[in-house]
């Protein structure tokens, strides 16, 4: 059965996740965005073995902690996220100074991913959805086994991404909410990037910017 605990992370409390299979421990980390200590804090009391980190998309509280996690591992492979997040990548040393975080670097994603495409943690598949209009490259992950599906900043409880920055496109958002992550189930939980929990029923009911007319 696969767990997973989140822990907000970063002045932005950015919703970084734990995903781990409680049988063997395996595990995968969601956006390390920062504060590395309290993520591997957490991977030590739980007993897990981090063998993944998982991008949803290169904005700096999300992914400017990926590279110096992947090398204090031995060189963790990083999947994710699509690679028309390529600018932000390259932009992280900048964001990070221009938002008061540590320094960050750039990462190279040892596989980039594309909607259709799988992860794998032990013996458990998780679906890869490409979500463009918060940032282009955007993923997210989804695993019927447990009717969770970890959205990054595409969709919040009561709202959505912003669409402001160089290649948002809040046409491309809202296309990507109710034609690939609706399908998903209105019973299905999803992880957002920022804030609590919901399900995509409850979005779809009460949600000003996404509700069903
Ligand atoms: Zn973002
Ligand atoms: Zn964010």
């Amino acid at each position: 059965m696969l767990q997973y605990q989140t822990i907000p992370v970063t002045p932005f409390q950015q919703n970084c996740s734990l995903i781990w299979d409680d049988q063997t421990r395996q595990a995968a980390v969601v956006d390390p965005g920062g504060d590395l200590d309290l993520i591997l804090g957490a991977v030590k009391t739980l007993g897990l073995q981090l063998e993944q980190i998982w991008i949803t998309h290169a904005h700096v509280d999300h992914a400017s902690g990926t590279a110096d996690l992947a090398e204090q591992l031995g060189g963790l492979p990083i999947i994710g996220p699509h690679p028309a997040d390529q600018f932000w990548i390259d932009g992280l040393p900048a964001a990070a100074a221009a938002y008061g975080f540590p320094p960050a670097r750039v990462f190279k994603p040892t596989r980039w991913l594309a909607d259709g495409d799988t992860v794998t943690l032990g013996a458990h598949t998780l679906q890869v959805r490409h979500c463009p209009g918060h940032t282009p490259g955007h993923v997210v992950f989804y695993s019927p086994e447990i009717k969770r599906a970890f959205v990054g900043d595409v969709l919040f409880a009561g709202s959505i991404g912003r669409t402001d920055f160089p290649q948002g496109n809040h046409d491309d958002l809202i296309a990507s909410i109710t034609q690939r992550l609706w399908p998903m189930g209105n019973d299905t939980v999803f992880i957002p990037g920022h804030g609590p929990e919901s399900t995509f029923g409850r979005e779809r009911q009460s949600n000003p910017y996404v509700r069903d007319v």
